[in-house]
């Protein structure tokens, strides 16, 4: 058994030494060099399009005048209430980062958590709507209103918005046009939270 292990470990030494012999060749070849060099390149642009990203998101919350729709209510049974947590149609910030943990988060995600933690009075800027709404749906539709009426104030925007909610949630539909809707919005093909009742979770 011993000297089983032994050889095992002799015999993993040699090819160890004949790999890193072969890789310090292939990197004295001009190809490779230049493979190695451009995914160097590559890395650090990619670091500082984060870096930069993150700014242009932060600036972009700090200077947005938020609408913001009740985009998930989590009901706690133990204590008989419910938290609501907003989302802003504008900018896309959404409060309900904050109760996940930020390192289960995407990039983006964890750029909303730190600029939420960083700035907890941020959340009082803007408007209330009050709508209770998917936040990407809501977004979606305030999109094309904001494209058709740029010029009209937050409040016919909202109006507009509370229209065509109520439209998509009163008229039955087939679940082609459903599914041309989804398309039109600019959605995720499996979105299917059409109704006010769909921001509930517990
Ligand atoms: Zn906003």
């Amino acid at each position: 058994m011993n000297s089983c292990i032994i050889n095992k470990y002799a015999e993993i030494i040699e090819t160890r030494r004949k790999i890193e012999n072969e890789i310090n060749e292939l990197e004295q070849d001009e190809k490779i060099k230049r493979y190695l060099s451009l995914k160097e390149e590559n890395k650090h642009l990619s670091d500082e399009q984060s870096y930069l990203y993150r700014r242009v998101k932060m600036n972009e919350y700090q200077k947005c005048n938020h609408i913001w729709v009740n985009s998930k209510i989590i009901y706690n049974d133990m204590m008989n209430n419910a938290i609501t947590r907003c989302g802003c149609i504008k900018c896309g910030l959404d409060q309900s980062v904050t109760d996940r943990q930020r390192g289960w988060l995407t990039f983006d995600e964890q750029v909303m958590y730190d600029f939420l933690t960083q700035n907890p009075t941020n959340i009082n800027i803007g408007t209330d709507t009050d709508i209770n709404c998917d936040l990407s749906l809501a977004k979606a539709i305030y999109k094309r209103i904001d494209e058709k009426k740029h010029n009209a104030s937050a409040i016919d925007k909202i109006k507009y918005l509370e229209y065509a909610l109520y439209k998509i949630r009163d008229s039955k539909v087939t679940d082609e046009r459903k599914n041309n809707r989804i398309k039109r919005l600019g959605l995720k093909k499996c979105f299917r939270r059409w109704d006010s009742s769909d921001v509930w979770s517990s």
